[in-house]
């Protein structure tokens, strides 16, 4: 068994490792391997029998010195201060990588969404907010969703705050659901926008995306449109998903021998992820433990779950097909798991490039609450791509330029901008 990963101490190492590459001053990395502001705080919540029960939720913000400090807010049973201390770091090296105006927040609460009522989730998101409301707004902190929250979620978010302030603020949070202020788009973003990296990186390697077979860890938001876009967009195969079963509370991989239909599985996925099994059993799939996704003969690996699941224990089942590694999830390789794939020249596209087309979109979602002006789909996911294909090409410019892995390539181009912001600013 290997050791749970602390992914703050995971995101701290891999920042020291680049601010040594980098020769940063050591006062200036100081600043930047810990958030500038941290809240812990109750959120009492009252349920629908009548009792009172109490939540604890957090909210980082890690840095705003390129712009309001930006990211989501997770729902999630194994949410701490430091897994959200780690998300909100990995956001500031995000917005910066993606060249969009913006720092890097996190905000947690540790709860299975599953287990609450309708109503009591809108009262514990109400209840985030009211607790919040001061430090966070369009100029200040942005939250969105991540993982265990959603469009509708934010819809309530953004209406408490709106009372709080008394004005119609829907910049103060993105990912709102479409009539609510939120922006076409941003449902698939995340997903599309870790495809438009593959592509690239299919370019950069000489692969042919249509002879191309992916493995998918996940069945989320960026694990459903990651899967739709590597099989619409690209032509490829996807040959597994796999999935969070909330009643048997395990993992299982689903398979088909001829390749999975995403839109199929999306349409017996429940609003948490789990898929419906029989309905999958019925339509031929197979459905196998939940770690081997990990092991399929794949050219493509897609991780697009949580942290910490490919590691040095789970690399190792990794096939040597594999060429490609585009991590879909925040922080999903540990650094055992790098080295693995550094040694055997695997291709990884690091998380805070990856995964950037979610927050890509919710930027354009602030811009067009503030326009007052809303954009169509295409304009959206048009500009989204030309917002990735850039962040793709000055990280691998990097790479080569400097002859380093594609994670360290990343953090030079992203610490880069962001210490500029600091010079700019006067803080150094
Ligand atoms: N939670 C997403 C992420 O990790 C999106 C953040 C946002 O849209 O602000 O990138």
């Amino acid at each position: 068994m290997v050791e749970p990963i602390n992914a703050f101490l995971m995101a701290q190492s891999q920042f020291d490792h680049v601010a040594g590459l980098l020769n940063l001053d050591p006062q200036v990395a100081e600043m930047l391997r810990w958030p500038n502001r941290e809240f812990k705080f109750m959120i009492p919540v009252r349920m629908d029998d009548g009792t009172q029960r109490v939540f604890f939720g957090y909210r980082v913000q890690h840095s705003d010195v390129r712009g309001p400090a930006k990211g989501g807010i997770r729902f999630h049973p194994a949410e701490t201060l430091d897994t959200v201390r780690a998300l909100a770091m990995w956001m500031t090296w995000k917005t910066a990588v993606a060249d969009i105006p913006l720092g890097g927040g996190k905000g947690g609460v540790p709860v299975d969404p599953a287990t609450l009522t309708l109503s009591e989730k809108e009262r514990l998101c109400r209840g985030w907010v009211d607790q919040m409301w001061r430090n966070i707004g369009p100029r200040q902190d942005v939250p969105a969703p991540d993982v265990g929250t959603t469009p509708q979620m934010m819809g309530w978010m953004m209406d408490e705050y709106s009372k709080l302030v008394g004005q119609y603020t829907p910049g103060v949070i993105t990912g709102k659901p479409v009539g609510g202020g939120g922006s076409l788009g941003r449902t698939e973003a995340t997903g599309y926008g870790v495809i438009y990296t593959v592509r690239e990186a299919m370019k950069h390697l000489k692969m042919d995306p249509t002879q191309s077979v992916a493995a998918i860890q996940g069945f989320g938001n960026v694990s459903q449109y990651a899967a739709i876009g590597f099989t619409q967009l690209l032509g490829g195969k996807v040959v597994c998903v796999s999935y969070w079963d909330r009643e048997d509370r395990a993992a299982y991989t689903i398979s088909h021998k001829d390749g999975v239909d995403p839109l199929f599985l999306q349409s017996i996925t429940d609003i948490y992820g789990t898929i419906d099994k029989d309905k999958a059993h019925e339509a031929g799939y197979s459905i196998e433990d939940g770690g081997e996704w990990i092991a399929k003969d794949a050219d493509v690996l897609i991780p697009g779950a949580l942290e910490g699941q490919v590691n040095a224990e789970t690399v190792k089942r990794v096939s040597e097909r594999v060429r490609l590694v585009a991590e879909g999830a925040n922080g999903p390789t540990t650094p055992e798991a790098d080295e693995a794939f550094k040694k055997n020249g695997v291709f990884v596209i690091p998380d805070f490039l990856c995964n950037a087309g979610g927050v890509t979109v919710s930027y354009f979602e602030s811009v067009q609450n503030d326009m007052n002006y809303y954009w169509t789909r295409e304009e959206v996911l048009e500009r989204l791509d030309t917002k990735i294909t850039q962040a793709f090409n000055s990280v691998v410019e990097m790479a080569e330029r400097e002859q380093v892995f594609m994670r360290d390539a990343a953090y030079m181009v992203a610490i880069d901008r962001v210490v500029k912001a600091m010079e700019l600013r006067g803080w150094l």
